[in-house]
């Protein structure tokens, strides 16, 4: 396996981005820019850490205690040929790892894109499709605005897709080195910045650079 991925982020427990206790990997580099996007630090594709593939495989198939990853970013199929990579190498040692993925695009649209995009959309058990549309915003599950949808692509989580459809919230996490950081779908616009501003006049620092979490 020779693939990169250009990674912004990972985390390796978090309950607010998807059924049960996932790590997440948010990637660097976004083709869109959808107005009050929760993420900008992802989008400029010149960003990020380049990382090899085993690489970030192995880190996950190291987490004990989570039932699979939520991709976001950025785009992740903009980068999905090394995300369909990442996800076979990771169930090749741990076959029932489950896997979803945001995007800016359209199920109908990633279905029409090329092989790559097919190819990761083969891999994952559950998609949340469509950019942000700040108007729409809602308190919704695992998503940030109504036109959003929460699409299974296998059976895994139907359970999951039957509760109530409100706010995960968000999770405050602290990593090896002492830093904050957060993770979660803000319950109305600019609640990043308030949330951002107000930690920050109390002395305290978010972090949403690339971090290793090994
Ligand atoms: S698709 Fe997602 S990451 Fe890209 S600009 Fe829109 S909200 Fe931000």
């Amino acid at each position: 396996m020779t693939g990169l991925l250009s990674v912004a982020r990972t985390l390796d427990r978090c309950t607010v981005l998807g059924p049960g206790t996932r790590a997440v990997v948010w990637v660097q580099g976004c083709p869109l820019r959808c107005r009050g996007c929760v993420a900008a630090e992802t989008l400029p594709f010149d960003g990020g850490t380049a990382r090899p593939v085993a690489e970030v495989a192995g880190w996950l198939c190291g987490l004990d205690g989570i039932e699979g990853v939520t991709l976001s970013g950025g785009e992740p199929f903009s980068q999905a040929r090394a995300l369909a990579e990442l996800l076979d190498a990771v169930r090749a040692e741990r076959p029932d790892f489950g896997a979803m993925a945001y995007s800016g695009f359209r199920h109908e649209a990633l279905r029409r894109g090329g092989p790559d995009r097919r190819a990761l959309l083969a891999r994952l058990d559950l998609l949340v499709d469509g950019p942000y549309v700040a108007a729409r915003h809602g308190s919704l599950h695992w998503r940030g605005s109504a036109n959003q949808r929460l699409i299974p692509l296998t059976d895994r989580y139907a359970h999951a897709l039957a509760g109530p459809d409100t706010t995960a919230g968000i999770e405050l996490s602290v990593g090896p080195d002492g830093s904050v950081s957060w993770a979660g779908v803000p319950p109305a616009p600019g609640f990043r910045e308030g949330l951002e501003d107000r930690l920050a006049a109390r002395g305290f620092v978010l972090h949403t650079e690339a971090r290793r979490e090994r």
